[in-house]
């Protein structure tokens, strides 16, 4: 059953230096209990897409499209009506807790505060739920922890407490942006087994440069690049046989496939280049890349590529 299906979604916004197309016609579906990683480089538009989703961006945002979630689509719902899924029945695990938590009050009190706003508990209940959620994350001396301030907790332990905060409302559609961003090795496992561990029943977009970790998290794996996906497979398809040049590239760029990073840099996306946007830095580029857009082309069990070498 598809809990979410993404269609023909752009979201453009204005800059000073022209639309900046941040997404771009992206089709996109996910079941019920499913979780995917939408992979890509820094400013390919992913976490746009995320905002787009939970419907958290800029006013000057132009977003067209549909966004169907449970039969509704986003898109078409007020604030309000928004106001009221957010957080209960879809929820942002936002990245960098350093910025995203309130470094005046207490952590404990900042996961109460959606508990009450969205469980109905009362103060003294929200409390302790709070310690229960952080004791679930598996965060060390969880009562004590949930009496401090973000200031006094390590980098993984903050990440625990967007978790928590993330899952307090029970969402049953969960969007995790970046969540092992800046993690040393060490803590990074700890938090990819939490987060597979605590969203089995749940569906889930993660948002991640870390394909490793998206490996290890997710059942499918979507790639993006320039505002547009460039291939969808299984996560063990993508990892084992991955089709499009790009996702090739980046693979080999995995510490352990021999760090060989893609040369050259992501294209504006403002301007982004003719034909297939990734052929200026494509080693197999042919003269068609320059001049047409390649298609999203099917290849077998649920795996596409936007590449003219898989027609
Ligand atoms: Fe490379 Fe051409 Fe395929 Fe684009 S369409 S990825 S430039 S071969």
């Amino acid at each position: 059953m598809v809990m979410l299906d993404i269609i023909n979604l752009r979201t453009h916004f204005p800059s000073p230096d022209g639309l900046v197309k941040a997404v771009d016609a992206v089709d996109l579906q996910i079941e019920k209990r499913e979780r995917l990683g939408l992979i890509g480089e820094t400013g390919c538009g992913k976490t746009v897409l995320g905002m787009s989703i939970i419907r958290l961006l800029q006013p000057s945002t132009r977003v067209q499209g549909r966004i169907i979630y449970n039969g509704r689509d986003l898109l078409e719902l007020n604030e309000k009506e928004m106001r009221l899924l957010r957080g209960k029945e879809i929820a942002m695990i936002l990245q960098n807790p350093t910025t995203s938590l309130n470094p005046v009050l207490k952590v404990g009190d900042q996961i109460a505060e959606v508990l009450q706003l969205h469980m109905g508990l009362d103060k003294r209940e929200a409390k302790a739920k709070a310690v229960q959620m952080l004791a679930a994350t598996m965060i060390p001396e969880a009562s004590k922890r949930a009496d401090q301030y973000p200031h006094e907790l390590s980098g993984g332990m903050k990440e625990r407490v967007m978790i928590a905060m993330g899952l307090a409302g029970q969402p049953s559609f969960v969007i995790a942006d970046e969540p092992t961003k800046g993690l040393d090795v060490g803590t990074k496992s700890e938090i990819v087994r939490l987060i597979r561990d605590m969203t089995t029943d749940r569906s889930m977009l993660m948002i991640t440069h870390d394909l490793a970790a998206a490996g290890e998290i997710c059942d499918r794996i979507a790639v993006m690049y320039a505002g547009e996906l460039l291939e969808e497979a299984s996560a063990k398809t993508i990892l084992s046989d991955p089709q499009h040049p790009y996702t090739q590239g980046f693979i080999q760029s995995l510490p352990s496939r021999g760090l060989q990073p893609i040369p050259g840099s992501s294209p504006s996306l403002i301007d982004p280049p003719q034909g297939c946007r990734f052929h200026p830095r494509c080693p197999k580029a042919m003269e068609i890349c320059k001049k047409e857009h390649p298609p999203m082309i099917k290849l077998d069990n649920g795996h596409f590529a936007r590449c003219f070498l898989c027609a």
